[in-house]
C-alpha cells in the first residue's frame, strides 16, 4: 500500500514514520511513505505559497496553485485515481471503521494545509475526502496524516507480526479491550488475576469478555449501548416445576 503526503514540511513526515513498525513496514516493501513539498510547485521567485486572505482576516492562505501542481503531480507519480483526504478539522471524524476501509485501497495522498488552511477552489478540484482527527484545531495537517497512516498501516497484512492482533482489540465489536498483564505476576504487591495464571482458556474468554464489558460501560457508554444492541442479553426463562405428583397419593 503506498501513502503520499503533499505538505510544506516533509521531514515532520519523514522522521515521524521511518521507525519501529511502520519503519520496518516500509522495509520489508509491506508500505510506502512518501512525501512532496507544496514549496517546490510555488511560481513566486520568494517560493511563496501562501498568501492574504481576501475579506481581511486574520493569517495566511495556502495559495490554489501550488498545492493543485503537487497533488496533480503526485496523482500523475501515482498512476492516475487515488483518494485524496484534506485533513482539516472540518471534515468527518476518523475512526477505526474508516482505518478499515482506508486500508483496501492501494494509494493514498494526504494533503496538509497549514496557517489559516488552503484556498476553497482548489479543495474544490481535488480532494475526495475532508477527514478530521478530532474536535480542536492544530497547527497544520502533517500530525493528523501521521495519525492516520499509523492507524491504517498496522491493518496492512503482516504489517504486524501477529495478525490476530490486529483484529481483537479496542472497538472490535464496540467493546474496549479488556485489561493485559505481563511478567512479573506480582508488581508492588499487585497480583496478576489468578484467572490468567489458570491455563484454562474457556474461563480466560469469559473473564476477558466480561472486563471488556465493564471497561466499556464505565469509559464508553456510548460505545456499550450499542454493543448490547447487537449482542441482548440472553434470558433464562425459568422451567416450571413438576408437580410432585407422589404427594398426593
Ligand atoms: N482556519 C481553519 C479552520 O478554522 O477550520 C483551521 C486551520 S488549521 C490552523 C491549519 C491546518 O491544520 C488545517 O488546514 C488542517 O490541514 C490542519 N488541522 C488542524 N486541526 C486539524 C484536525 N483536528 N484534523 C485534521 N487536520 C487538522
Amino acid at each position: 500500500m503506498n501513502f503520499h503526503v503533499c505538505t510544506l514540511f516533509p521531514e515532520m513526515i519523514k522522521q515521524g514514520c521511518n521507525t519501529s513498525i511502520l519503519g520496518r513496514a516500509m522495509e520489508k516493501g509491506l508500505i510506502t511513505i512518501g512525501t512532496t513539498d507544496i514549496r517546490d510547485f510555488s511560481t513566486n521567485k520568494h517560493m511563496k505559497v501562501d498568501d492574504y486572505p481576501y475579506g481581511g482576516g486574520a493569517g495566511m492562505v495556502m495559495q490554489a496553485e501550488p498545492v493543485y501542481a503537487c497533488v496533480e503531480h503526485v496523482k500523475k507519480q501515482l498512476g492516475g485515481n487515488a483518494r485524496v483526504l484534506y485533513m482539516t478539522p472540518q471534515g468527518r471524524t476518523f475512526s477505526q471503521d474508516m482505518a478499515q476501509e482506508l486500508a483496501k485501497e492501494e494509494n493514498l495522498i494526504f494533503l496538509c494545509g497549514h496557517y489559516e488552511g488552503i484556498d476553497e477552489r482548489v479543495l474544490e478540484e481535488v480532494v475526495t475526502d475532508y477527514v478530521s482527527i478530532g474536535d480542536y484545531v492544530l497547527t497544520g495537517g502533517e500530525l493528523p496524516a501521521m495519525v492516520m497512516i499509523d492507524a491504517i498501516a498496522r491493518l496492512v497484512p503482516d504489517v504486524l507480526h501477529n495478525d490476530v492482533s490486529a483484529d481483537i482489540e479496542t472497538f472490535y465489536d464496540n467493546l474496549l479491550e479488556y485489561p493485559q498483564y505481563s511478567r512479573p505476576a506480582v508488581w508492588h504487591d499487585k497480583e496478576v488475576p489468578a484467572v490468567l495464571l489458570s491455563g484454562h482458556h474457556k474461563n480466560i474468554e469469559a473473564w476477558r469478555y466480561e472486563q471488556s464489558l465493564e471497561r466499556t460501560k464505565r469509559w464508553r457508554p456510548d460505545l456499550y449501548e450499542k454493543h448490547m444492541e447487537a449482542h441482548p442479553p440472553v434470558i433464562k426463562k425459568k422451567r416450571k416445576k413438576k408437580k410432585n405428583n407422589s404427594e398426593n397419593k
